[in-house]
Parts: C-alpha cells; sequence; structure tokens
C-alpha cells in the first residue's frame, strides 16, 4: 500500500519526564526526526501532557498462542496490537522466525511504520535426561536447538544468526519454584552452561538465560550470565544474594504468570481496560467467563504461584530500586496479550504502591528508557544517549493524565519514526482480519 503519510508534527509546551521533571518543551518533528527540543519559558502546571519515548516489550513470543483456545494471532495482528498500545519496540524471546514472513509481508504492506523488532531465533535447551525429562522449552509448539555437547553451541550461534537473530536465549530452568517440588526438566551442565556464556561473551552476542529460581539464578550468574529473562520466584533476594548478583539484570514478566491463578472475575476485571476488545480476539472474554476456577487450582498449584507472583513482583521492584529492572511481559503465553498485557505489567508492578511518591514515573521511565537501552545492547548496537534527543526517530507516545489515571492508561497520541498511529483506523483494521477467511489467526 502507498500511502503517503505525515512525518512532520509540533507538539507546544509538552512536559518531557526523562529529560527534565519541571520544565516544559516545545518539540518539533521533521520527516520523522526530532528536529528542535527546546525549554520554554514557565514551568509545568496541572495537566501538562507528558512526552514519553515508546514503550519497549523485553520479553515477548510472537510465535506462541496467547489466546485461551491455544490459536495464534496473526503476526500482522500481533504488529497492530502493539502500536495500538504505544509499543513500538519488541523483544522476542524465541520463535520469531515461524512468523517472520508474514510479519515482514505485513511490514511491507503497512502504511504506518512497523515495530522495531530483535529476535534470537529459536532458544536453546538441554537433552533429555537419564530419568526422561525433557529440556524445558521442547513443550512449546517451537522449535528448540538441543545442546548436547560443548560444540554444539557453535552449530546454535550460526543457526540462529542465518535467520537474523541478533542473541543467544538459554533455557536452564528445571521448573521448580520451591525446595523439595518435583523437578520437571533436564538441566543444562554447568559445564556447556559455561561455555555458552565464554563463547557469547568472547563474540559479544548478548544471551539471555531463563531461570525462575534464586539457585538456577546464582548457578547461571556464576556460569556468567547476566541478563535473565525473569524475575526470581521462589526467595525474596537478600542484600547479600543482590550483592552476589552484581550487575544482573532481571525481567519483570508477572503478565505471564499470574492468568495461571485468576478467577472468572479477576479474567473479566483484567481484560476490561482500554484496548482489549478494540484488539484481542474477544472470544478469550467468553472463554474465561465460563471458567469456573483457576488454572492453579486445578493443576494444585494456586497457592504456591500465587505466592510465586508476590515473590516475583518484590524482587522486581527490589531490582527497579537497584536500576536493574527491565519491563516485560511473556506475551504469548496464555492470557498474556501482546500490547495489552505491556501497560498491565506497569500496574501489576505497581500494585498497591500507587501511592509511593515517584514509583509510577520510575517504571515508566524503565519501560521506555532502560527497555530502549536493553533493546540496542541485543540488536548490537551501541547504546545511545535518551531516545527523545534532536536527531533520533520521532518516536514516542504523549500522556494527558490527571492524578487518578492508571499508570496502564494508554497514550493520548502514539507516534512511531514520525507517524501519528491512528488507534480507530488499527482497529477497523484488526476487525477486518477477524472477520476474513482466516478470522485473523494463523496455523505454524
Ligand atoms: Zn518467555
Amino acid at each position: 500500500m502507498t500511502r503517503v503519510i505525515d512525518r512532520n508534527r509540533t507538539f507546544s509546551r509538552v512536559a518531557i519526564p526523562v529529560i527534565d521533571p519541571e520544565n516544559v518543551f516545545d518539540v518539533a518533528v521533521e520527516d520523522g526526526v526530532i528536529a528542535r527540543v527546546e525549554p520554554v519559558s514557565g514551568a509545568r502546571a496541572a495537566g501538562t501532557p507528558e512526552l514519553w519515548p515508546g514503550y519497549v516489550e523485553t520479553h515477548a513470543h510472537l510465535a506462541l498462542p496467547a489466546n485461551f483456545d491455544d490459536s495464534l494471532d496473526d503476526p500482522r495482528v500481533t504488529a497492530l496490537q502493539y502500536l495500538y498500545h504505544g509499543v513500538t519496540h519488541v523483544v522476542d524471546m524465541f520463535g520469531f522466525p515461524l512468523v517472520e514472513a508474514l510479519w515482514e509481508q505485513g511490514r511491507a504492506e503497512s502504511a504506518v511504520p512497523y515495530p522495531n523488532l530483535v529476535h534470537c531465533g529459536y532458544a536453546a535447551t538441554s537433552m533429555r535426561d537419564n530419568v526422561g525429562r525433557t529440556g524445558h522449552g521442547v513443550e512449546f509448539p517451537a522449535p528448540v536447538h538441543m545442546l548436547g555437547v560443548e560444540g554444539d553451541v557453535e552449530h546454535v550461534l550460526a543457526a540462529n544468526s542465518a535467520r537474523g537473530a541478533k542473541f543467544l536465549k538459554v533455557m536452564f530452568t528445571d521448573g521448580t519454584e520451591q525446595p523439595g517440588a518435583a523437578v520437571r526438566f533436564s538441566r543444562l551442565t554447568e559445564r556447556i552452561l559455561a561455555h555458552a556464556a565464554r563463547t557469547t561473551a568472547a563474540r559479544g552476542i548478548p544471551a539471555v538465560i531463563d531461570c525462575n529460581t534464586r539457585e538456577e539464578v546464582l548457578q547461571a550468574y556464576e556460569c556468567g550470565f547476566r541478563l535473565f529473562a525473569h524475575s526470581v520466584r521462589d526467595h525474596v533476594l537478600s542484600e547479600d544474594d543482590w550483592a552476589a548478583l552484581d550487575g544482573a539484570r532481571f525481567i519483570s514478566t508477572l503478565s505471564g504468570l499470574r492468568p495461571m491463578i485468576m478467577y472468572p472475575r479477576d479474567f473479566l476485571a483484567d481484560y476490561s481496560r482500554a484496548g482489549f476488545v478494540e484488539t484481542q480476539d474477544p472470544a478469550n472474554l467468553d472463554f474465561v467467563a465460563k471458567r469456573t476456577e483457576p488454572y492453579g487450582i486445578e493443576l494444585g498449584c494456586q497457592e504456591t504461584r500465587t505466592v510465586a507472583l508476590e515473590v516475583m513482583r518484590s524482587n522486581a521492584l527490589a531490582a527497579l530500586e537497584g536500576g536493574v529492572l527491565l519491563v516485560g511481559t511473556d506475551s504469548g503465553n496464555t492470557g498474556a496479550f501482546h500490547g495489552y498485557s505491556l501497560l498491565g505489567e506497569l500496574d501489576l508492578l505497581l500494585s498497591d504502591g500507587a501511592g509511593a511518591p515517584g514509583l509510577g514515573d520510575a517504571l515508566r521511565r524503565t519501560a521506555t528508557v532502560e527497555g530502549r537501552r536493553f533493546f540496542e545492547e541485543l540488536s548490537g548496537r551501541p547504546a545511545g544517549g535518551p531516545p527523545i534527543a534532536v536527531g533520533e526517530p520521532a518516536t514516542f507516545n504523549l500522556f494527558r493524565t490527571n492524578p487518578g489515571t492508571a499508570l496502564s492508561a494508554l497514550p493520548e497520541t502514539t507516534v512511531i519514526d514520525g507517524a501519528t498511529v491512528d488507534r480507530g483506523a488499527i482497529e477497523r483494521e484488526i476487525r477486518a482480519f477477524r472477520t476474513s477467511d482466516t478470522t485473523g489467526k494463523v496455523t505454524l
């Protein structure tokens, strides 16, 4: 579709909290790039709109089925879901090559720029062990590489690189959440793990590892890993733990775990924010309304998962305090929806801390500025300066908030590479996909 998009725009008297919490600015966009950011006289007043960099989803799976009926949304729908929610950068933590062709087709046909995306290709996991346990990752409907001997790391990096991958994702968890619980998955040996960490570090390839427990995180750290796909869920980390994990960073992913323990009323409340029916498959609402009890009760893990979620949040907030948190959702897992859940993640992290001074802004800064830095790092590019600066792509959200507005509120305006996102048009496009022969779904 060739349509001329106006990539010029000005914003007058906006606050830019990531640059300066006090003053107001005029911002001009020319040809998709920020051409001017000028402080103007007068302090900010109540109701001054705020300009923030675009949201960054730091842990998603575009090829995993988020819907409760296990259907997978067409990646062209997923791209629109992200844009609708002001998410302009997405990190795919494995599986993207399965949907890449349609994503690229959509990008070529789209009038609006697509979200920026970086992916790891397929994940690497352990082999089946001698008691029949498999490596975490094989249970998902996406290929995984298995590491049997150290030399296999080379093949995984080469195969992923050939598919456009920029970083390595290693699965390490054994699937337990508390001491004494049954081990569900085999684990990579420390020898292979350390080799993978060394090999990637030597080549400047970022390596993200999937761990759930404190013990796993400490072991993986010891082997050389510093980027963790989740915050720890079995123990609230102590001061000593944090000291031992110097330089480690953690992605929050509360949204990926929570659907497991939600009751129908929780689902209906959670999926009632603006943006759900506009972007997601409404069949999900019928599905959850019919459930009588949480999956956690059905699977006998309601209590442990409830505690796990609280512990994850506590560790995520400690990571925020230490400047090592990244905001992500594990979207693509059941009930964690692309775009929508990233905004929900902010509310889950804020939770009863809504009154804590500065916490909301700190979370939004993490989901934008820190997320962007992580995105660039995974992409193999040097971390630049602040994303809202002269010469940078005009990719940001404008919020008009008042004291009662939730952190998860949709931006009033989203601009990506200078193009203004038209939410009404996105809603119509998604509806067209859903009423087409494919119902907006793909089968892999
Ligand atoms: Zn994941």
